[in-house]
């Protein structure tokens, strides 16, 4: 029998809680739809019931203080680039969010739906005959990795480059669940499994996302990918230094989850490039080598820090 489909569209963050408590058992957020619908095409996303996010008002605020800037979970990644706020005390989101995807999805992806889009592997986000025909993986009902050949670890890549530019920035989520509402650092939210990457509860919303500007942070960005545009991350590095010499270097693409190292600017950076280069779990499971993303780690974190230097 084949189950019967909704969507469902809240005005409200409440009314879109109430829907969660009527079809827990196989619903699923959608905001932009631009990673669920991709997912859905390739059977990778199987929710009977969709809850949209994308007509909450109250998730679609950009606001400044002088400690903090807040930011809707539900602001397209289009309109973030074009906020004032936004420009003047995190100029890195801007960078980062125009070398996501393409002009078009930019226009409905939201930065919600990135934190929370799923690990990408060349092995796993193929049509479902093509996964059939290799076997399947550990991703998706197999029982072997396909890019290791081990049977215990999935490595599909965090891909969220957003993600790794507000980590970089010790962002923190504001949550809101059916009973308690509660802050997190962003990175908490990751589980370094690349089966389950998120450790998030399904039935809560990401509201808003936090950054401490307060702390007067410079930031640079890199990523590697095929082209310049529509490609996801082969990696990508956001290395921060705050007004205190904190320095916190975060990399996407190369591992389960955003790779974090801390230091400080009486640190040996040489140093820190080793540790940074040392502690991402890297496969073969991208377009480009491992040895090569490896590589290249080094290469733009040296750049990067020469830049935050000059
Ligand atoms: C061709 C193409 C290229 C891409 N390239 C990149 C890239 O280079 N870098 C990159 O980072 N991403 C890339 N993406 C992935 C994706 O488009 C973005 O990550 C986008 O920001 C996802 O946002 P969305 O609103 O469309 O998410 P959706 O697809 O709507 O949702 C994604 C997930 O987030 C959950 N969700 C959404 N909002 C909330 C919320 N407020 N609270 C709780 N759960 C929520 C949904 O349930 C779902 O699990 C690409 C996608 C495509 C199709």
């Amino acid at each position: 029998m084949i189950a019967e489909k909704k969507f469902l569209k809240p005005a409200t963050v409440s009314e879109a809680l109430e829907a969660v408590q009527q079809h827990k058992d196989n619903f699923s957020f959608i905001a932009g739809g631009t990673d669920v619908m991709v997912n859905k095409f390739q059977g990778n996303h199987d929710a009977s019931c969709l809850i949209d996010l994308s007509g909450i008002k109250e998730l679609k605020q950009i606001i400044l203080d002088q400690e903090y800037l807040k930011i809707g979970s539900a602001i397209t990644l289009d309109e973030l680039t074009k906020d004032p706020d936004v420009k003047k005390s995190v100029p890195v989101l801007i960078e980062t969010a125009r070398a996501i995807a393409s002009p078009i999805i930019r226009k409905t992806a939201t930065v919600g739906g990135n934190l929370l889009c799923d690990n990408r592997c060349i092995f796993y986000n193929q049509s479902e005959w093509w996964r059939e025909a290799v076997g399947y993986c550990l991703k998706c009902d197999g029982d072997i990795c396909i890019a290791t050949g081990g049977k215990k670890n999935c490595f599909s890549k965090f891909v969220a480059d957003l993600a790794v530019s507000l980590i970089s920035l010790n962002a923190s989520i504001e949550i809101v669940g059916p009973d308690d509402k509660y802050l997190l650092p962003l990175e908490e939210i990751y589980s370094g499994d690349g089966v389950n990457p998120h450790k998030f509860s399904k039935s809560s919303i990401i509201k808003s996302i936090r950054i401490p500007i307060h702390r007067q942070m410079r930031s640079v960005f890199k990523k590697l990918r095929q082209r310049e545009t529509m490609e996801f991350s082969s990696l990508t590095t956001v290395t921060t230094i705050d007004q205190s010499g904190n320095i916190r270097i975060v990399l996407g693409g190369v591992d389960p989850r955003p790779v974090i190292i801390e230091g400080t600017d009486a640190d040996d950076i040489q140093e820190l490039i080793k540790k940074a280069v040392k502690k991402p779990r890297i496969v073969d499971n991208d377009v480009f080598s491992r040895l090569y993303r490896k590589e290249m780690i080094e290469v733009y974190l040296q750049h990067s820090f020469q830049e935050l230097i000059s």
